[in-house]
């Protein structure tokens, strides 16, 4: 009889990292949550899952982990993920992103683990002409955080060639929505899709628009929106996909919603008017990124259920409604 697979998953604290935690185990996979949660919520953790607090940056402690638990498999979404932030802090997110995913592999190898998947970001692609974008765009990243990323991807493809070790290097587009019992809770909060909701609760005035003069119908940014519930779904499914090869591709809906388009349908799912203003760029955003996701459909038999903005700004609302205060009071 197979015993079942042990998932060692870094960042499952995260709002990602949560739910496909939850995704395994609902699989009857164990999970170990490595996380930690500076960024990470222990409540969002599921009940099942053991919890090991350690940092990734902390390479001794890492081992420990390593050696405490007998891992098949590793889910690594344990990063720094801030477009902005990382515009400013190059150090921090090199040193976490990338040594820290420098010190999980080294851990994987020592202790004999053979795969890994890993979220990665369209924030590699950069600024890129031809939308949507496959996994055959060239990587030109424009922000630190998107470097840092892509610099952990190779370190990555070194590993296999070197020592054997398989990966799918997802690419997401911009995560959003909620699963029942996990959502979004950042702090601070930077993304549109909360930031929007937040202001239809009350608790913000108004939505800063960063930018209308970008080469787009209506001057805003584009971006393809996939559901977190979505996301694990294909992370699952690559899990297995590695048994066999590596693989890197895209995860998107292949539809792209302007800024203005989000703020207007979230309008219509909540009811609230949602004021906005204008202001400045943001800098490091590239204005569209829209993922052709053929080649995940293709390899990975995966498909998103949700495709319409409305459903899932639909599945944020409900959430922020539970949560008004995210995983504090729950
Ligand atoms: N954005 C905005 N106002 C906000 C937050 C974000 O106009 O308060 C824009 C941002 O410039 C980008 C898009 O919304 O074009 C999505 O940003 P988010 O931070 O959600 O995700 P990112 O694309 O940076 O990963």
């Amino acid at each position: 009889m197979n015993h079942p697979e042990t998932i060692l998953v870094t960042g499952g604290g995260g709002y990602i990292g949560s739910v496909n935690a939850a995704a395994l185990l609902q699989q009857g996979r164990r999970v170990i949550v490595v996380d930690n949660f500076e960024r990470g919520h222990r409540e969002a953790v599921p009940p099942r899952a053991v919890i090991e607090t350690c940092d990734l940056r902390d390479e001794a402690a890492l081992n420990r982990v390593f050696e405490a638990h007998r891992v098949d498999a590793v889910m690594h979404f344990g990063a720094y993920a801030y477009v902005g932030e990382s515009m400013t802090r190059a150090e921090e997110y090199f040193h976490n992103n990338f040594i820290g995913g420098y010190h999980l592999l080294n851990a994987m190898r020592r202790h004999g683990v053979q795969r890994i998947v890993f979220s990665s970001t369209c924030a590699t692609y950069g600024e890129v002409d031809n939308v949507p974008i496959d996994e055959t765009q060239p990587t030109n990243p424009i922000n630190p955080y998107g470097r840092s990323k892509l610099a952990f991807e190779l370190l990555i493809r070194s590993y296999e060639e070197a020592y054997g070790i398989r990966h799918a290097i997802l690419r997401y587009f911009n995560a959003a929505g909620a699963a029942l019992e996990q959502g979004e809770d950042h702090d601070p909060e930077t993304h549109l899709i909360p930031l929007v909701l937040f202001t239809a609760l009350g608790k913000r005035e108004a939505v800063s628009i960063f930018g209308t003069d970008y080469d787009t119908p209506d001057g805003t940014c584009i971006r393809d929106y996939i559901h977190v519930s979505d996301l694990a779904d294909a992370h699952l499914r690559a899990l297995e996909y590695i048994k066999q090869e590596s693989i890197t591709c895209n995860l998107g809906t292949e539809q792209g919603y302007s800024v203005l388009e989000v703020i207007q349908a979230a309008r219509a799912v909540t009811g609230h008017p949602i004021p906005v203003r204008e202001a400045p760029r943001r800098p490091g955003d590239p204005p569209r990124l829209i993922a052709s996701a053929r080649k995940a459909q293709r390899l990975l038999d995966w498909k998103p259920r949700y495709v319409d903005i409305q459903e899932i700004i639909h599945t944020a609302w409900q959430w922020f409604l539970a949560h008004p205060d995210g995983y504090k009071r729950k």
